[in-house]
């Protein structure tokens, strides 16, 4: 079975999360300086001192801190597990929360503020179980690596991309991973179904630039770098880029419609992703590879045409067609506008049926009996895209059982980010336990 923590580590696990939210990470995507994870991964090397693990920081960029530590398992020749968290967040407009989006305010059960969702709250399960197992003197079967990276939300240029090129050492003979967006629970027809994130859809940010002739306003000009770029942004928006099942995707919407008492039907897969409740927000967009403009950029004045205009583009190609997807765009952009690639991962899945993922299973059914256990594909990204350079197989997997009200998928980078404190506890205790089987 999986055993309930201490009380002490269940107040430590909240205490931990608040701590860590009231340490502001906030980054903004701007570079180098854009966030400051030091203050926070000092205060895990602290947390893992005080048991007795050391652990080592590795700044990428003045204050963009990462930090590692290991606990030798019984098993040295087993594959290492590593888990994994990001230190930073996305910004918050406080201006728009009902509380102090950095004050971590426990209300009714919930903790709030940004970073509850979006990872700290991991972060502290993770840390909280590790603290918990060393203090019992039990050696986990493998070994474990703990790391806590900078930089997940702007790319991990800074942080987990870094490390695997700089420090890819630390993560020596780690065979498998486990960090954020799956784990958690959506109800289905009054069943909670918790969704195990074992695929990430690959992602490109892409330019394109218009080029035209510059000229008067008043003028007649059939070289206007403006309506080229809006005709290429037009030809973009309205391709249809086909609708493709990945396997897990299909063994999720026929588990969620068996739910449902319905049977799933492909070609039309709304009803059954309206079962999904809110957690439908995710499965939608892995459907089909996505593209949507998000930045324009042309003219600096009313009567002036001018010579250039420019986009970016977000793309967020299925597995096995992110080339296709580009050499597309190429061809949509048309003779008069450019691509530009830029930051861009490939999509990576791991395997559905290995034995750890069926540990998952295991676990949340003891811990939460009745419960259906689905994979799912997450149609962003994760750090687990740098460690699987490294050929480290990685899901997403930051168990909660949460209630059925609650629109956590609408939570990550929103307003009034909040956690259940006894998600946190019943997440405690399940990574507990696998940390101790795996
Ligand atoms: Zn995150």
């Amino acid at each position: 079975m999986v055993e309930s923590a201490r009380p002490s580590a269940q107040d430590e696990v909240v205490e931990i999360t608040r701590s860590l939210i009231r340490i502001d990470t906030s980054n903004d995507g701007s570079g180098a300086a854009s966030a400051n994870e030091a203050p926070a991964a000092a205060y895990v090397a602290q947390l893992l001192a005080e048991v007795g693990v050391e652990s080592r920081i590795y700044e990428s960029a003045p204050g963009r801190a990462n930090l590692v530590a290991r606990i030798p398992g019984r098993d040295r020749t087993l594959p290492a597990l590593i888990l994994h968290g990001h230190l930073d967040v996305v910004p918050a407009a406080a201006e728009d929360w009902s509380v102090d989006p950095f004050a971590a305010e426990l209300i009714d059960g919930m903790i709030w503020g940004r970073g509850a969702v979006d990872m700290k709250n991991m972060d502290a399960m993770i840390l909280t179980a590790v603290r918990e197992l060393v203090r019992s003197g039990e050696q986990p079967p493998r070994d474990l690596i703990v790391a806590m990276f900078a930089d997940e939300e702007a790319g991990g240029l800074f942080g987990a991309q870094w490390m695997v090129d700089n420090h890819p050492e630390e993560f020596e003979g780690a065979g498998w991973a486990i960090s954020e967006v799956g784990g958690f629970s959506t109800t289905v027809a009054g069943t909670r179904a918790y969704l195990v994130q074992t695929a990430e859809k690959g992602m490109a940010w892409l330019g394109l630039t218009a080029q035209g002739t510059a000229g008067h306003g008043s003028q007649t000009n059939s070289d206007n770098a403006v309506l080229h770029l809006a005709q290429a942004l037009a030809r973009i928006g309205e391709h249809d880029w086909g609708r493709s099942y990945h396997p897990s995707t299909l063994e999720l919407l026929e588990g969620v419609a068996r739910l449902n008492g319905t049977t799933f039907d492909p070609e039309d897969p709304a009803p059954t992703l309206a079962a999904l409740g809110d957690a439908a927000k995710f499965v939608t967009g892995t459907l089909a590879t996505t593209v949507n403009p998000t930045v324009l950029r042309a003219g600096y004045k009313d009567n002036v045409i001018p010579s250039t205009a420019s986009a970016r583009i977000d793309v967020r190609t299925l597995p096995g067609q992110h080339y296709e997807t580009i050499v597309k765009l190429q061809e949509l952009a048309g003779e008069k506008v450019s691509l530009e690639r830029g930051i861009e991962f490939e999509s990576m899945h791991a395997p559905a049926d290995a034995p750890l993922v069926a540990l998952m299973g295991e676990l949340l059914r003891e811990a939460d009996p009745g419960a259906e256990v689905f994979p799912y594909m997450l149609p962003a990204g994760t750090d687990n895209k740098a460690l699987a350079r490294l050929g480290v197989s990685g899901y997403g997997f930051a168990p909660l059982r949460l209630p059925e009200e609650l629109d956590f998928t609408g939570m990550f980078h929103g307003v009034d980010e909040r956690v259940p404190v006894s998600a946190l506890h019943f997440g405690l205790d399940v990574l507990g336990a696998l940390i101790r089987r795996f």
